[in-house]
């Protein structure tokens, strides 16, 4: 298969076997299936693994048939077979694959084989292929190359051939398409970035409720007994907020299947979480050598305070438009984020540029009461941001928010395999990764701070049912919530446009481009992460 991923592309067999990242699409499960009813139908299939230490390769061929005294290996492929004036052809990947299986056959048979056949189910064709000294050497060959492209910490490039990419599983981790955009800006990329995720995220609310594992399943049960049933692969995330339990083989079946786990406070505060990905020792390296070099550090960190800052400008005028902008007291904050963005753009050092994003920070929350509609309960007004423990109600929503965002980032950054404790422009001052609040900047305000302002403006908060106030602090109740998280996993469905890209994604993956865009600024084609912009 790695052979077969080689002479598909160099940079897949990349991924797949050096950085170890696979990913199960439907058709390779659809592959996967063929195998197996092959198996139940027509109980031919011998799969018989096969190792060479000469040619340091080992397989599993398919099948193994004797036709006219000779042996043939078999080969099933669930596509169609390619097209040539001379009739249906084998995909060169394909030829190499079994090829390969020929070689390690003669070696453990001892039988010199002149042919393997790959049967075709698409096309219902089956077709033959010599295996003449080219072929053979074809394979030495690409086992060199293997051996060299493992050896090596740098990613290849992207297929020419972008045609490729079209069926390649690994399309949304490789983004090539965004790659060839990167050199290229007239590029017009086609998007093949899921535009939704396929797993759900599960927050566990209730104290006492417990999660198992029931076969493939995540079984939650309340204390009344209630209980629901998840399919393991409809699963992205468990949030446990509070004191549920989860049992071992229930973090086991999570652990397997990718599935991260999380635990929060019941305040609202994040704690800890596991998220189980591929390997991922290639791509922290290539972090670590990156992070060192101060120049790539200040480039990414203004590219982060233009993001934000231009959010919370984009964000204050939308909301404000068509008023009376010093009526609502908004005017003061739009000039000091005006001023701010300017001053950032001349900014020499990290140091400069993190005074200028406090800066646009303040002003930002001096603007945001502006946006709240005047006849709220007083105890919804907003009067700067605090936090740790939050003051008044709406500091409590938008530190629950954060909260909630933090975590979404953080399974990110672990899935894209990044190290979160490595950022560009964050100080390691508290627990938090510093790589996770760097990026989380690129997403306060759309994600959080829009759909707040909008269910308050919509009177969507009960005061006094909504919150629990101890003496100064204030934390949200549990219906408190189960509202917050509403609102936030909504909003993660909404749909945006990428100004740069031109392709809609939901909130939920775009986390994850931007994730897989900052890595590229130092593993593939940089230029394209934080270029989103409210409007
Ligand atoms: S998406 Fe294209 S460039 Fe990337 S691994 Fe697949 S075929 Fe290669």
């Amino acid at each position: 298969m790695a052979l077969h991923a080689l002479a598909y592309c160099e940079r897949l067999f990349y991924l797949e076997e050096v950085e170890e990242i696979r990913v199960a699409d439907a058709s390779v499960y659809a592959g996967r299936r063929l195998h197996e009813e092959l198996v139940a139908d027509e109980g031919e299939l011998v799969s018989l693994v096969l190792e060479s230490e000469t040619l340091s390769i080992r397989g599993k061929v398919d099948c193994l048939r004797r036709r006219n005294g000779q042996l043939i290996p078999y080969e099933h492929k669930r596509g169609r077979s390619a097209k040539s004036d001379a009739g249906p052809q084998a995909w060169p990947s394909d030829r190499l694959q079994v090829c390969a299986y020929t070689l390690l056959l003669e070696e453990h048979t001892g039988i010199s084989i002149e042919e393997a056949r790959i049967r075709y189910h698409a096309t219902n064709t089956t077709v033959r292929v010599p295996v003449d000294e080219k072929a053979r050497e074809d394979v030495r060959k690409a086992v060199v190359r293997a051996r060299e492209l493992s050896q090596s910490v740098e990613r290849p490039p992207v297929a020419t051939n972008d045609r490729l990419c079209l069926r390649c599983s690994l399309a949304p981790v490789c983004l090539p398409e965004e790659e060839r955009l990167a050199k290229d800006e007239n590029w017009e990329p086609v998007r093949l970035f899921p535009q939704d995720r396929e797993r759900q995220t599960i927050h566990v609310t209730t104290h006492g409720a417990r999660i198992g594992k029931s076969g493939e399943t995540l079984t939650i049960t309340d204390t009344a007994g209630q209980k629901q049933v998840f399919p393991i692969r409809e699963v992205g995330e468990i949030v446990i907020h509070g004191y549920a339990q989860i049992s071992t083989q229930a973090i086991h079946l999570c652990a397997s299947q990718e599935v991260g786990v999380h635990w929060f406070t019941g305040g609202g505060r994040y704690v800890s979480g596991l998220v189980a990905g591929a390997s991922p020792v290639q791509r922290r390296i290539r972090q670590f050598e990156a992070l060192r070099d101060p120049g790539l550090l200040f480039r990414l960190a203004r590219r982060l305070v233009f993001a934000r800052v231009s959010s919370q400008l984009g964000f204050l005028l939308r909301a404000s438009r068509g008023k009376d902008r010093k009526v609502l007291g908004v005017d003061d904050a739009l000039q000091g984020l005006r001023n701010a963005l300017r001053a950032a753009s001349c900014a020499e050092g990290i140091d400069s540029l993190r005074g200028h994003e406090g800066d646009a920070g303040r002003h930002y929350f001096s603007g945001l009461p502006g946006l709240l509609r005047n006849d709220l309960d007083e105890r919804l007004r907003f009067n700067g941001r605090n936090r740790r423990p939050p003051q008044d109600r709406i500091n409590a929503l938008l530190s629950f928010g954060y909260a909630l965002l933090y975590r979404d980032v953080l399974q990110a950054i672990m899935a894209v395999g990044l190290e979160p404790a490595f950022g560009f422009f964050h100080r390691p001052r508290s627990a938090a990764h510093p790589l996770v609040l760097d990026l989380m900047e690129v997403f306060r305000v759309p994600l959080w701070d829009m759909p707040l302002v909008a269910s308050v403006n919509r009177l969507q908060w009960d005061v006094e049912e909504d919150f629990i106030q101890t003496g100064k602090q204030v934390w949200l109740s549990d219906s408190g919530r189960k509202k917050a998280i509403e609102v936030y996993e909504r909003r993660k469905e909404d749909h945006w446009k990428h100004p740069v890209t031109g392709y809609s994604l939901s909130y939920a993956r775009l986390i994850e481009l931007e994730a897989r865009l900052l890595e590229k600024e130092w593993a593939g084609e940089p230029g394209l992460f934080a270029r989103m912009r409210l409007r």
